[in-house]
């Protein structure tokens, strides 16, 4: 698929890895339709891809939510006609451990309420952005991609039980993607980056991100833009299906 005025989705595209793939798709000249909690990164997002020449529009939507989501893919398809692409960016953390214990007794235990959140955003709003972006796709005869962004923690991270579910669940779900709309046109694939400097990664206390960084054997964290060239090359190679691209350094949990 060429990337030249296609209409690209961006979920929790108002900053970090987001708000790279926004630029990366604007040089390459995809229309952007961004999607974020907050109206303030949006414009910062979208007016830089102005800057690039192309039309960027921004959608206040939870992906949680079903109705709001359902309505998002409909004033995306009236404001744009067609809906060429979808990266599943959007995504939370709320770390903890599974289980804590002293002298034999359990004093914590990672909440309901930690779990339901990340697995709301990162799971449920994948599913729902997933379905109503293919949906738009088929109904207006474009041929689509969805990319997924999963984790290097998919395959099981401390303090992560939640967020590790989610990530091995949107990689999951591309190759499921991948099989069932290869009859419409619509590919899918998942990316799944290391640790990458953006606020995610930048909460977390230093000397955690300095353990991180050293073990990691190019001994650095992994810079936004290097997830968004993969996202280009998944969009611009219509033979990349199904797989999921690791961009960690070598970095193995
Ligand atoms: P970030 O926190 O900087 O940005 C995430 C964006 O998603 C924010 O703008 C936020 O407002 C938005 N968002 C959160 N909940 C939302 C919701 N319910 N509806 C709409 N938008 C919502 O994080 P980031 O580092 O840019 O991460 C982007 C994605 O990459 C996430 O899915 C994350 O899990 C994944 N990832 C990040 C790293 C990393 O090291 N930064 C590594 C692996 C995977």
């Amino acid at each position: 698929m060429e990337l030249k005025d296609k209409v690209i989705v961006v979920t929790g595209g108002g900053r970090g890895l987001g708000r790279a793939m926004a630029l990366e798709l604007a040089g390459k000249g995809a229309k952007l339709a961004l999607v974020d909690l907050n109206q303030e990164d949006l414009d910062e997002t979208a007016g830089l891809c102005m800057e690039l020449g192309v039309e960027a529009r921004t959608y206040i939507t939870n992906v949680a939510e079903e109705a709001e989501v359902e309505q998002l893919f409909s004033d995306i398809t009236r404001d744009f006609s067609t809906i060429n692409g979808l990266v599943n960016n959007a995504g939370i953390t709320r770390d903890g451990l599974f289980l804590k214990a002293k002298d034999g007794q359990v004093i914590s235990k990672m909440s309901m309420e930690q779990w339901n959140q990340v697995i709301s955003v990162n799971l449920t709003g994948t599913f729902l952005c997933a379905r109503e972006a293919a949906a738009k796709m088929i109904e207006t005869g474009s041929e689509g991609c969805i990319i997924n962004i999963s984790s290097v923690s998919r395959s099981g991270n401390m303090g992560q039980t939640n967020y590790t579910a989610t990530k091995a669940g949107v990689q999951a779900m591309a190759v499921t993607w991948s099989k069932e709309l290869a009859r419409y046109g619509i590919r899918a694939a998942s990316i799944a980056p290391g640790y990458i400097g953006t606020e995610m990664v930048m909460s977390m206390k230093e000397e955690a991100r300095e353990k991180i960084a050293a073990g990691i054997p190019a001994k650095r964290l992994g810079k936004p833009e290097e997830i968004a060239k993969t996202v280009s090359f998944i969009f611009e190679n219509d033979y990349v299906n199904g797989r999921c691209i690791e961009v960690d350094g070598a970095l193995r949990i």
